[in-house]
């Protein structure tokens, strides 16, 4: 299939892009390059620079390419900016992402992968969390990743649209080529391991979270692993009714335990800075997968912490310029 990934530049995009081309697959990104890098869109990808809200600019990459299926990884991701600048975000990935729906309609392509996130349940009730637990986002990147999901259903139902959402719990590691680069960044993985590069220390969001010991736990999976279910989803989009899996290894790990494993893996007494909670953040969010295994046969091939975080590191030691400036 010729496939059209929006945000694929970014990091796990440029993963699923990398996947995609390996499993046989014509890929097109299309990304505006505000979070993503040039130089991670695979060479065998076509590139298209641009914005997935421009209906101008969508209208004409669907012209010329003839799409049999789109991954639609782009997004506004920042949880916590979420927080304080909401209509960012639903502008970009509701009515952004409307706008993509109707242009694929339009030009009569029918499938469509949407990269969704654990942040859909808000506050877990139960553990692990299974697809169909109620669904209150504390945040409004979660309700956009969940109203999108919504409408995905409505264009299904009214206009034949086939979907999968796939729910993202942490994604981490790296490739040997491809690893996570934003700016800012603000996830727990490059930033405990850019403190081992630098000896700043990282600051640890809450201690007083009611948890083992008292910080947030998260169910980390391979970058690797969530390209696989990409690909694997799109062998399937056309039969499969559930709509929504989780990604996840099934596994909590605290932020303190996660900076322990950086530390055992990398041999450096990462510095630490215990601050206050950071706006938006569950206390606990872990998978159960189960469906993506039994529906999708997905069967993560890094399930351990250790190995994820090892890539990471990997990949930033061959970057260390990058992650040792300002911060
Ligand atoms: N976190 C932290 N320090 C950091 C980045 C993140 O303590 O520098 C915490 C964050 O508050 C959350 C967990 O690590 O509890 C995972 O955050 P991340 O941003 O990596 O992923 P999220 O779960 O928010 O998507």
């Amino acid at each position: 299939m010729h496939v059209l990934v929006t945000g694929g530049a970014g990091y796990v995009g440029s993963v699923v892009a990398d996947a995609l081309l390996k499993a046989g697959h014509a890929v097109t990104v299309l990304d505006n390059l505000q979070q993503g890098h040039r130089e991670a869109v695979p060479k065998e990808a076509q590139f298209i620079e641009s914005d997935y809200c421009s209906s101008k600019d969508l209208d004409s990459a669907f012209r010329q390419s003839g799409f049999d299926a789109v991954m639609h990884m782009a997004a506004e991701t920042i949880v916590e900016y979420s927080t304080t600048d909401p209509r960012r975000y639903f502008h970009t990935n509701v009515v952004g992402g409307i706008n993509l729906l109707d242009t694929m309609l339009r030009h009569k392509v029918n499938r469509i992968v949407f990269s969704s996130s654990a942040a859909v349940y808000g506050e877990p009730l139960t553990a692990p969390i299974e697809e169909d637990h109620p669904k209150n986002p504390i945040n409004s990147y979660g309700l956009t990743k969940l109203m999108f999901e919504q409408i995905l259903q409505w264009y299904g139902r009214a206009y034949g649209l086939k979907h999968i959402s796939l729910r993202y719990f942490n994604a981490a590691g790296a490739t040997e080529h491809l690893g996570e680069q934003h700016n800012p960044e603000t996830h727990l993985i490059p930033n405990v391991l850019r403190a081992a590069l630098t000896g700043t220390p990282v600051s640890v969001f809450g201690t007083d979270y009611p948890t083992r010991d008292g910080s947030c736990i998260r169910d980390y999976v391979h970058v690797i692993d969530i390209a696989r279910a990409h690909v694997l989803a799109l062998q399937r989009v056309d039969d499969l009714k559930a709509g929504g899996y989780n990604l996840g290894n099934g596994q909590g790990y605290s932020v303190l335990e996660v900076i322990q494993a950086a530390r055992d893996v990398t041999g450096i007494d990462i510095p630490v800075r215990l601050r206050p909670r950071r706006e938006g953040d569950p206390a606990v969010l872990v998978a159960s997968s189960s469906r993506a295994r039994s529906e999708l046969g997905w069967n993560p091939r890094y399930p351990k912490l250790e190995p994820i975080i090892e890539s990471a590191w990997q990949w930033m030691r061959t970057h260390r310029t990058t992650f040792t400036g300002p911060i």
